[in-house]
């Protein structure tokens, strides 16, 4: 058994630790391999690989993008150029489009009666400004009583000050990772599918497209679910993943870490290993 963690949020996106902070928590809660995920953005990534190598962690290059699809549908891409111009632009123009989207969110909050400015969640962010920022904020000011609220009166789709957002399709972030030379993996999808007898569609669609992976150990996922989506992913013939999508704190808190048999998953593959 080992423990790894290939899900893993910064301050460079809506985490709460730096690179630096993150990779310290890794090392004391003996995480052997880690993928920092960030959403949008690979700004973290080179410090991130640099410290993990000083701390004898296995690591590798990773991103999030969330596609448009009726419920929540992340894709996770790991081992690709960071370099890679169509990715680049991609993510330049995601973060672009989060940043028209937290003007258009502040003004709804301001119609609202509240008093808070875009430069406020900006001190809670160490690159693009994320909603649990902006969460963050709400609950320091004394708006909401804890950060779930935050979401759940303001923030979250249907909310009072919600914006949505323009987004890739699925595809469109699947191919963009394979054309970057990555792997993209679907993360924790009991989020796209509550339903796991409803995720093999899903699957189809996006293998065909060249998916790689599922994220099989997420956060809230029983052993029962595990199992089930183990089946799924070699039904699919996809890698399986492991990840706790650690934000640092707030509504989304998880423990860093995940422990996965040494046999079942491909971490050496990931890591350029294999
Ligand atoms: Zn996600
Ligand atoms: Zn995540």
């Amino acid at each position: 058994m080992l423990k790894i963690d290939l899900h893993l949020h910064s301050t460079f996106s809506d985490g709460v630790l730096s690179p630096a902070e993150l990779v310290k928590c890794l090392k004391e809660r003996k995480v052997v391999v880690a993928g920092l995920t960030d959403h949008d953005t690979t700004d973290g990534v080179d410090e991130f690989l640099t410290l993990c190598r000083k701390a004898s962690i296995k690591s590798v290059a990773g991103v999030e993008l969330s596609a448009s699809f009726a419920g929540v549908l992340h894709i996770l891409g790991y081992r690709f150029d960071t370099a890679a111009p169509a990715l680049r632009n991609a993510l330049v123009k995601n973060r672009n489009a989060r940043e028209a989207r937290n003007v258009l969110i502040f003004e709804k909050l301001r119609e609202l009666g509240l008093d808070v400015c875009i430069e406020e969640a900006a001190a809670y962010a160490g690159g693009v400004i994320g909603r649990p920022h902006i969460a963050r904020l709400l609950w320091n000011k004394g708006y909401v009583p804890n950060q779930k609220a935050a979401f759940d009166r303001y923030l979250k789709r249907g909310a009072a000050a919600y914006v949505p957002r323009q987004l890739l399709l699925p595809d469109e972030c699947v191919s963009l990772i394979r054309e970057a030379g990555g792997l993209p993996v679907l993360a924790h999808p009991r989020q796209t599918t509550p339903d796991l007898y409803d995720l093999p569609p899903v699957l189809r669609r996006l293998k065909d497209c060249g998916l790689w992976g599922l994220e099989c150990w997420s956060q809230g996922n029983s052993p029962a679910d595990v199992y089930h989506l183990l089946g799924i992913a070699a039904d699919f013939g996809l890698f399986p993943t492991a990840g706790s999508d650690f934000h640092g704190g707030g509504h989304m808190s998880a423990a860093v870490g995940v422990i996965v048999g040494e046999d079942i998953l491909p971490w050496g593959r990931l890591c350029g290993g294999l």
